[in-house]
């Protein structure tokens, strides 16, 4: 049963404080503890450093993973390789227009004139119609990966879907990120190893030159940081 968003605004606060220091493990228990099975991940399979440290507290998470259709092949490679070796249930969220429907309503390429609006149509809208079944989603933001994402809270209120937002990772760094990835042999986007800093959809992501933000290469020719899943 779905619970009382006013509810879950004061769980959040709360546990936002209460858990600022905590390890992420800690904070996925409390998680686990307190949403059951109305509690899931998002990933968007740059790497599963998020989808391992969960499952290994809470084995069969549901990992929501938006298929906008427009992924680069390393990235629905990294799809199969954790639903081959964790313990997770991966679920593949698409939008209700293909690229080809897409193309013909908004005309080809929305992404290159109006990036806002695609991302609203393959990603926010699905991402709010998958967590329909939720109280709680976690997310692998961290506040090292650019000034966007400086003041991430470990747990939230996301007000505008009526959901506890929960970062577990949101204090590491990407030296703690690395450490894990080797500790736990954790499937890694090979798209890294050849000059991208951070991954998202093939027409919006470009690699980063030396000294760049790693997110510096997403929709490198807008004004725009985040997709909106995240505002
Ligand atoms: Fe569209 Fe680019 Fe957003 Fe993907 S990242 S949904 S292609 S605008």
């Amino acid at each position: 049963m779905t619970r009382d968003p006013f509810a879950l605004r004061d769980l959040a606060h709360k546990a936002g404080r209460d858990l600022e220091n905590a390890s992420a493990e800690r904070i996925v228990e409390w998680a686990a503890d307190t949403f059951g099975e109305r509690f899931c991940v998002t990933s968007s399979f740059a790497d599963a450093v998020l989808a391992h440290l969960v499952s290994s507290v809470v084995p069969g998470v549901d990992v929501v993973f938006l298929d906008t259709g427009l992924h680069f092949e390393e990235t629905l490679d990294v799809r199969e390789e954790v639903r081959r070796r964790l313990p997770v249930t991966v679920k593949s969220v698409r939008p209700p227009m293909t690229v080809g429907r897409q193309d013909g309503e908004f005309g080809p390429r929305l992404w290159d004139r109006a990036p806002d609006e695609c991302c609203h149509l393959r990603k926010v809208e699905p991402l709010a119609e998958a967590l329909a079944d939720y109280d709680a989603w976690a997310t692998g933001l961290r506040r090292d990966e650019s000034p966007s994402r400086a003041d991430t809270r470990i747990v939230d209120f996301d007000a505008g879907r009526q959901k506890v937002k929960i970062s577990p990772i949101a204090r590491w760094t990407q030296s703690d990120v690395d450490t894990y990835i080797e500790a736990n042999d954790i499937p890694v986007n090979d798209l890294f190893n050849r000059g991208y800093g951070s991954i998202g959809c093939w027409p919006c992501t470009r690699r980063v030159k030396p000294g760049e933000d790693p997110r510096a290469g997403r929709w490198a020719m807008f004004d725009k940081q985040e997709c909106g899943i995240h505002l």
